[in-house]
């Protein structure tokens, strides 16, 4: 290679976010990454308001909408920010000053959405699994809701914490909120279900820098305090998204990884694929003799983030290496939960779990 890098090939890559994305997608951008859609120029050079990128942006948007039969009274948005600002941002949108929201929290994530959203509101734990270091989720019925608060939020799979709900919860006539910035995509969904579904784009999608939002649109109309306009999703949704310069190339990407859904059989193919290799690596550690330990109760395991500790923390470093040199990226665990995690969103093909548990049977065998 010319700046004398050796010529490395592509490894299974099991980080948490920025995660994997499609190698099709990849290899779909590069190949545009000069020259896109005869405009003569990168999709990142040429206007947002444009007729080549209105084009690609509302195609992107069906796509997604035939992907998840998004109905129509809902709008799709195309953010920034992070999850991390709309985690403050929902409340400044939807609840009035003082206005009761209540949160169910079920892990780190759902924490950090309370935390943030007590400047625009008053947040309510109205349940919480932290008594047991988040590896389960309170059941319904011990849920402290109020019939009038603003929303009820949840984080419908927990990143760090691999803990993810396995239907959606019923909360009335109060507005479901959720992040899903883990697990969208991952299956099928009643999108009807929900107020509002929001994303950062960086593990199921396409790059980070990207929020996808599906909001219904009579929550578009709640307008709790004047806001700029910057900060108000109906004047978003209004403007398609393009109030401002969007993130075109995570718009763009989003798109293409939506195409490849559609070609690969959309989300009930990937809940069947997620399913198998969620299923093979549980079956590892479960199998293990106690080498391999997962703390999460059965029913409410992630189907996108497994985390597991090894019998003897000593030998971590030693796993880690090794999984490394194996071509098994990015398996350390959050420090809050500590030993290893391996995410296995969309993208992360069957055969890359299979390597995984191969070298983890392995590794047991030499260590046990
Ligand atoms: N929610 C969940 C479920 C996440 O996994 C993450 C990031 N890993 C966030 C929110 C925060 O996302 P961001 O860094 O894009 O703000």
């Amino acid at each position: 290679m010319p700046d004398g890098k050796p010529d490395m090939t592509r490894a299974w890559n099991f980080s948490a976010g920025p995660a994997a994305l499609p190698e099709a997608v990849l290899r779909r951008a590069q190949a545009e990454l000069l020259e896109w859609n005869g405009a003569r120029a990168s999709v990142m050079e040429v206007s947002h308001r444009g007729k080549a990128f209105e084009a690609m942006a509302a195609r992107a948007e069906q796509d997604l909408r035939d992907l998840l039969a998004i109905p129509a009274n809902y709008a799709v948005l195309f953010l920034q920010g992070g999850a991390t600002q709309h985690f403050a941002q929902i409340p400044m949108n939807l609840c009035a000053d003082g206005q009761r929201a209540d949160y169910v929290v079920t892990g780190h994530w759902g924490e950090k959405a309370v935390t943030e959203a007590a400047v625009y509101s008053r947040p309510h734990v109205a349940a919480s699994s932290a008594t047991s270091n988040y590896t389960s989720i309170p059941p319904r019925e011990s849920w402290d809701l109020d019939a009038h608060a603003a929303y009820v939020h949840i984080t419908t799979n927990e990143t760090i914490h691999g803990v993810e709900f396995p239907a959606i919860p019923d909360t009335g006539g109060v507005p479901l909120i959720a992040d899903m910035s883990s697990d969208i995509l991952s299956r099928p969904l009643d999108v009807s279900r929900f107020g509002v579904i929001y994303a950062g784009a960086q593990k199921n999608i396409g790059p980070s820098g990207l929020v996808v939002m599906i909001v219904r649109e009579d929550l578009l109309q709640r307008t709790p305090r004047p806001l700029p306009k910057i900060f108000r999703y109906a004047e978003h949704a209004a403007a398609h998204s393009m109030l401002n310069t969007p993130n075109t190339w995570g718009w763009h990407l989003a798109g293409l990884t939506f195409r490849w859904l559609k070609e690969q059989g959309g989300p009930a193919e990937m809940e069947r694929r997620n399913r198998a290799k969620a299923d093979l690596l549980y079956g590892v550690i479960d199998g293990s003799g106690g080498f391999y330990k997962n703390p999460v109760e059965p029913a409410v395991r992630s189907r996108m983030n497994v985390p597991f500790t090894l019998h003897d923390p000593s030998l971590d470093a030693v796993f880690l290496r090794e999984s490394e040199d194996a071509g098994l990226l990015a398996l350390k665990g959050h420090r809050a939960v500590g030993g290893m995690r391996a995410s296995i969103y969309n993208a992360t093909p069957l055969e890359a779990v299979r390597a995984l548990c191969d070298f983890m049977a392995d590794f047991a065998k030499r260590h046990g």
